[in-house]
């Protein structure tokens, strides 16, 4: 067994096991929350406010430790993102009855960009079911890069999913509506009701984006050749780039991770945004293709549903008990961002929160 750091191995199972111990009384699914270190009975008596104190500590803790790490840049692909300070790095959870414990920079608005991608699909299944976006989209990893061209020209022999760009524009294009604009007010509405906030699109972002994404557009095209988008293909790329120009916080996004994590029911507001079906589906593909090429190394060392984005921000879920959101520009080759990665793998790792097994 690994020894804990920071913290002993029974005091995270006291935390673990009053953190549980909380989420079984408002949500009885909580069964399903991962096997973690379980303290004894006797220890297992500790007051909720022990464990709310200590989850800080460790926010607090996982800012600290990651908060000179220099590694990556910020996307730049993007013009208008490599203007965002790059020191920004916020850290947050969000638990599955509402309660938010953050560090650092968690109140800078920064674009959405790919995270908005399983958000989405989420409001197509909504629509239209899930089996709309396995027999239209697809739901296999590529193993490249979120815009590769190669993987999108492929179709339909092995399909995209919707976290990679052209899935993603596939996925948009599917929202019910009868106009572009009532596509997009149908997705920010959705997102709206996620965040439990009032969100809009950074303009400088969108407009940055609009005049760069040709590479977005030829993804539109090869989809449209191969009858595998669903309204006007350059429509639906001015949708989804308005999508990936929606400003978040680290709080906000916090907060629409834990709706996933609540079975689709938002814990602050507690309005019901998602069918608690479809939440295993979309935590499925987040699973698969989160981290685009990294997936398997994500999955391999952090065994959690995770979405990234090249704005540097990432969410985790931990399905019935937390969201793990971490925000900082600075992205590697992959376009995941450094900071955020590692410390939402040191809150997974001291919590034991891995679904495959803590291993501790
Ligand atoms: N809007 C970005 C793009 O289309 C999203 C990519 C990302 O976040 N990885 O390239």
């Amino acid at each position: 067994m690994r020894s804990y750091p920071k913290m002993s191995r029974q005091f995270v199972g006291i935390v673990i096991v009053a953190f549980l111990s909380g989420c079984a009384a408002s949500q009885p699914r909580v069964a399903s929350a991962p096997s973690v270190p379980v303290a004894s009975a006797a220890t297992a008596k500790v007051s909720a406010s022990a464990a709310t104190a200590d989850l800080q500590t460790l926010v607090n803790e996982a800012h600290a430790r990651f908060k000179d790490v220099r590694d990556g840049a910020p996307a730049d692909y993007i013009p208008e993102l490599a203007k965002v300070p790059a020191e920004l790095f916020g850290v947050v959870i969000v638990t599955a009855r509402g309660e938010v414990y953050t560090a650092g920079d968690v109140d800078y608005a920064f674009s959405i960009q790919s995270v908005s991608k399983p958000f989405t699909a989420a409001l197509v299944m909504q629509q239209q079911g899930s089996d709309a976006i396995a027999q239209k989209i697809g739901v296999e990893p590529t193993g490249q890069k979120f815009n590769s061209i190669l993987a999108t020209q492929i179709i339909p022999q092995v399909s995209v999913n919707p976290l990679v760009n052209s899935g993603a524009i596939a996925s948009v294009s599917m929202v019910q509506a009868k106009t572009a604009k009532e596509r997009f007010n149908t997705i920010l509405d959705f997102f709206d009701r996620l965040s439990g906030a009032k969100l809009k699109v950074i303009e400088d972002v969108y407009k940055s984006e609009a005049a760069t994404n040709q590479r977005n557009r030829a993804h539109a095209y090869i989809l449209a050749a191969s009858e595998r988008i669903y309204s006007d293909p350059m429509e639906a790329v001015d949708v989804y780039t308005r999508q990936c120009s929606i400003g978040v916080t680290a709080k906000q996004l916090g907060v629409m991770g834990a709706t996933l994590a609540n079975h689709g029911v938002n814990p602050v507001t507690n309005q019901k945004v998602i069918e608690a079906k479809y939440v295993p589906k979309v935590l499925a593909i987040m699973m698969m293709a989160g981290f685009y090429n990294e997936s398997g190394m994500w999955a391999y060392t952090a065994g959690l549903p995770a979405k990234t984005g090249v704005g540097g921000g990432i969410v985790a879920v931990v399905p019935g008990n937390m969201a793990i959101v971490g925000f900082s520009p600075r992205v590697n080759d992959a376009g995941n961002s450094v900071r955020a990665t590692k410390a939402i793998e040191y809150i997974t790792d001291q919590l034991g929160l891995n679904l495959f097994g803590a291993g501790k």
